[in-house]
């Protein structure tokens, strides 16, 4: 049995000042949700106060990115050490890292064997762009990502997957659930040749773009479908909750 989890990833998004207002709009309902491990990606200089305001509670928190070296002369970089201290979980391989920060798939290789040294927990991301998706390539797009990403590291179950088309990240045009749980069972197909079959049934796949609380249900409805990386509607406070407590009723409703 897979425990659903919803992540917001906050982007470049709120100060210090206001990503401590947005938790404190969530906190008390969020902490109450049970059965869905949430956790909330901030910007890096909000992890501090943050990691402040959610001790004692049930929401986790994540980075966006970091360096693959634990320390050293890396100017402006954050290291997997650092997180460790802040953090449960850290996002590797986002569209928007790897379109607009050159990240290659060996890259998003080294993060994910740092992170795992490191005791964070990786939600690598995976997903075609549209013209690749219009060509019939999303299969092999994300065959490669996956097991680039992957390539010399032993099954592990702390390892999150998000699904995320590029087309549907931040276009309000989202996958329908069938064509995210297609790519999502292909997914775990990958893993269990990989891998095994059994850790490709422990892992969770979370579906990413364009998730509101309109439309999350057509996600998480799906048993292959373990829950949700969000980003615009995470930095709204209601709908993340929403997004949330949908996850929370469908999943124990469907078990
Ligand atoms: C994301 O950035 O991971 C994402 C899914 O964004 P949005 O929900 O805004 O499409």
């Amino acid at each position: 049995m897979r425990t659903p989890l919803v992540a917001g990833n906050w982007k470049m998004n709120t100060t210090a000042a206001e990503a401590e207002q947005l938790v404190l709009e969530m906190l008390e309902k969020l902490d109450s949700i049970q059965d869905v491990e949430k956790v909330l990606c901030p910007p890096f200089v909000a992890l501090v106060s943050l990691n402040m305001m959610l001790q004692g509670s049930s929401i986790k928190l994540g980075a966006q990115n970091m360096h693959f070296e634990t320390k050293g002369a890396y100017t402006g970089e954050i290291s997997p050490l650092m997180l460790s201290e802040l953090c449960e979980f850290v996002i590797l391989g986002h569209s928007e890292r790897r379109a607009y920060f050159g990240e290659s798939d060996e890259v998003v290789n080294k993060k994910v064997k740092a992170a795992l040294a490191n005791k964070l927990k990786p939600i690598l991301c995976v997903g075609e762009g549209l013209a690749e998706n219009e060509a019939g390539k999303t299969e092999e797009v994300v065959h490669r990502q996956i097991t680039a990403a992957l390539s010399g590291i032993e099954p592990v179950h702390e390892l999150v997957i998000a699904y995320e088309p590029v087309w549907a990240i931040g276009t309000g045009k989202a996958a329908t659930g069938k064509q995210a749980g297609d790519t999502i069972w292909f997914i775990r197909d990958i893993l269990a040749k990989m891998w095994n079959k059994q850790t490709a049934q422990d892992i969770r796949i979370l579906y990413g773009g364009s998730v509101t609380g309109a439309n999350i249900a057509e996600f998480v409805s799906r048993p292959e479908i373990d829950g949700a990386l969000v980003g615009g509607a995470s930095l709204k406070a209601q709908e993340f909750i929403s997004i949330v407590e949908q996850t929370a009723e469908i999943k124990r409703r469907n078990n």
